[in-house]
């Protein structure tokens, strides 16, 4: 697929819930973030068929986020189900990795690929600082775990911090590569970004940020698909029907992302 802009559209990002078992604190408010409501986010079903018109419309790549994937309930059966539309040549997630020790074998079986797992620091405290409550040996634990299933390569995105009172972005920043490159995972640094006011960056080690390479669309958890993650425009594969909602976002991404007021990270997927 084409947009217009003749960028190659070939990648879509599904949130498969707007539910974490962390907090981080540039992605999720502390109390009550507003989640929806159980009966809207979309059903296995509904995401297969997502992703198999979406292939036969020229999309060959599709990862899973969220949200935390892993706390969607029987994810291993989704990512089995997605796998096994055909056409799709690249299955991945990005998760937090707090659950992935236990999960990691059981979906790289079912047909994940790869993952990669989000990990600002290695400093234990500053770990449950900006996760508000995080355990990183959990994540330790898990990045073990997906290398052993084969789930390769790994990769690390560690946002970069930043600002007054915040952590020491640089020494973290150089304790994630360090402990990555000891470990052999790859790592990208991704500017702390802000929906609301438009504020984004390039993603160094990565492909995201660069609005004229960009090549994806996203699948909200509620089923609104949009063109842009710096973007309000939203189209409803339930009330338009999947190839209508897909094929209008195409049409509709922007050249360059602006502003997105209706969504926050947890409820887009980063
Ligand atoms: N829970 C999973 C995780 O943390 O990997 C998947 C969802 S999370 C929203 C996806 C990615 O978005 C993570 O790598 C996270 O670091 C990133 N992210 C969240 N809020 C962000 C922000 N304000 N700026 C830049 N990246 C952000
Ligand atoms: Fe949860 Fe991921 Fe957001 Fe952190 S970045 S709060 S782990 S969804």
């Amino acid at each position: 697929m084409l947009d217009r802009y003749n960028r190659k559209i070939n990648y879509l990002r599904i949130s498969v819930t707007d539910r974490c078992n962390l907090r981080c604190h540039y992605c999720m408010p502390e109390n009550d973030p507003c989640l929806l409501r159980h009966e809207d986010i979309l059903s296995f079903e509904e995401i297969q068929q997502v992703v198999a018109v979406a292939v036969s419309l020229g999309i060959d790549k599709v990862r899973l986020t969220g949200g935390e994937p892993l706390v969607r309930k029987d994810i291993v059966d989704l990512v089995s189900m997605i796998a096994e539309v055909p056409g799709l040549q690249d299955l991945a997630m990005t998760t937090n990795a707090t659950l992935l020790e236990r999960f990691a074998m059981p979906l790289a079986r079912a047909g994940l690929q790869r993952i990669n797992i989000s990990l600002d620091t290695v400093d234990p405290v500053k770990f449950r600082e900006i996760t508000r409550g995080g355990d990183i040996q959990q994540v330790f634990a898990g990045i073990r775990s997906a290398k052993k299933a084969g789930l390769e390569p790994v990769k690390v995105n560690c946002v970069i911090q930043g600002g007054p009172g915040e952590v020491d972005m640089e020494a973290d920043a150089l304790s994630v590569a360090g402990y990555c490159r000891e470990n052999g995972l790859q790592v990208r640094f991704i500017p702390k970004m802000d929906l609301h006011t438009g504020q984004f960056g390039i993603v160094y080690g990565g492909t995201g940020g660069d609005c004229k390479q960009c090549n994806r669309l996203r699948l909200t958890s509620d089923g609104k698909m949009k063109p842009c993650l710096f973007s309000d425009l939203a189209f409803d594969i339930r009330s338009l029907g999947i190839q209508k909602a897909m094929e209008m976002a195409l049409e509709a991404k922007p050249e360059k992302g602006t502003v997105n007021l209706s969504n926050c990270f947890h409820n887009i997927g980063g």
